[in-house]
């Protein structure tokens, strides 16, 4: 059954509406304030979460057992290069991780919720079953929204038994759909190493200890970690991507500055990881004279997609969504916090293909709408059957 077209275009124009309208991350007042103004008059209860723009859309707010769906708020500090007629008016920032796109598919479901074009099974027999929109301000920047959300009272009053998400994938055609069974997106923490030593003049280095010779050896020996001293059997990735050393080509500075990822699909191998990337830092820089400090910021977990939930959706969607393909997808080394949701309750965090296109965090991103009516057409299905949705 495809959704009503009326439906289709208010999701298309709420879309755009947020997309003219980006905010950056712990910033979204105007959105979430737009969004609300919206579900009110849909007749669904909010909950705003204490001093963050994140907040919960309820639908049937008595109902004993709840299904979330998870929609970002925040947008990115990129100055958009489309022409869409709907672009960014708020320079230099810009919806380029298809959070614009997810919001939509929310508010489809709001209406469609409504007006009675999507409906939730009740009755005697069983359990009465509610909705929760999850708007999650500051997905894009340490700690991330989710924390917040999940440790608050206003979460546990409505905690679903099971929560999804979808996020936009200009690898994927428009109606593909992405799954992926338990460990799906990496854990994603910072790296920050400052190794000094005594500088000097860059034609004495035997009056020095280098540190940039001994921060370089450091970026070598940090490589050794992941190829050597973590199974082989899971992947991980650590990259260093910024090197400050401030000398000159006559100077050798006292300290090099140094920023990296590391990122694993494994908790254990994510901790072990941590111990061993410290003290060989810290060792390597010592052989040569100088110290190494190493802090390791600690981002988001491993995202687990819970196998069961997994194969069950797929199953429904492959045989009542027909304008849905289920798609096999690989392992991904980028993050997102709704990592921690799925460690509390069972999750589901889908690819939307949007057409193949420019990538994901780039000024050129330009989702396919059409998009937005296949990710309504699966959550219409979902929620035929809320007693899949998990236990
Ligand atoms: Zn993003
Ligand atoms: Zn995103």
């Amino acid at each position: 059954m495809p959704i009503p077209q009326s439906i289709f275009r208010y999701a298309q124009a709420v879309r755009r509406r947020v997309h003219a309208h980006p905010e950056l991350s712990a910033q979204e007042w105007h959105t979430a304030s737009y969004l609300q103004a919206e579900l009110e008059a849909l007749g669904w209860s909010l909950v705003t979460i204490p001093d963050t723009p994140s907040f919960l859309a309820v639908w049937n707010p008595r109902g004993e057992r709840f299904i979330g769906y998870r929609a970002e708020l925040d947008a990115l500090p990129i100055a958009e290069a489309t022409d869409l007629p709907y672009a960014s008016e708020n320079a230099g920032i810009m919806h380029a991780c298809g959070h614009d796109m997810h919001m939509a598919i929310a508010m489809g479901l709001a209406k469609m919720l409504a007006e009675g074009s999507a409906i939730l099974p009740t009755g005697d027999d069983t359990a009465s079953y509610g909705v929760v929109l999850v708007f999650e301000s500051s997905e894009e920047l340490l700690p991330g929204g989710a924390p917040a959300i999940l440790s608050s009272s206003e979460f546990a009053r409505y905690r679903p038994q099971s929560i999804f998400a979808f996020h936009a994938d200009p690898s994927l055609a428009t109606g593909q759909i992405g799954f992926h069974p338990g460990p799906f997106m990496a854990s994603c923490d910072e790296l920050y190493i400052t190794v000094s030593g005594q500088g000097g003049h860059g034609a004495m280095p035997h009056l020095t200890t280098d540190p940039v010779l001994a921060a370089a050896q450091v970026i070598v020996a940090l490589q050794a970690v992941r190829a050597r001293m973590l199974p082989p059997f899971t992947p991980s990735v650590l990259t260093i991507g910024r090197v400050e050393a401030l000398g000159a080509t006559n100077v050798i500075p006292h300290q090099v500055k140094m920023q990296g990822t590391f990122r694993t699909h494994d908790e254990e191998v994510r901790r072990q990881a941590h111990a061993r990337i410290a003290t060989v830092a810290e060792r390597v820089a010592e052989s040569m004279g100088n110290t190494a400090q190493v802090e390791i910021r600690h981002g988001y977990p491993v995202l687990v997609n819970a196998p069961e939930l997994c194969q069950s959706v797929r199953q429904m969607l492959s045989a009542e969504c027909e304008n849905a393909e289920c798609v096999e997808v690989p392992m991904r080394m980028t993050a997102d916090d709704f990592a921690y949701y799925a460690q509390q309750i069972p999750g589901l965090y889908l690819r939307l293909g949007v057409g193949v296109g420019a990538g994901l965090h780039t000024s050129a991103f330009s989702p396919d709408e059409q998009a937005l009516g296949v990710a309504l057409s699966a959550l219409q299905v979902l929620c035929r059957h809320p007693e899949r949705w998990g236990s």
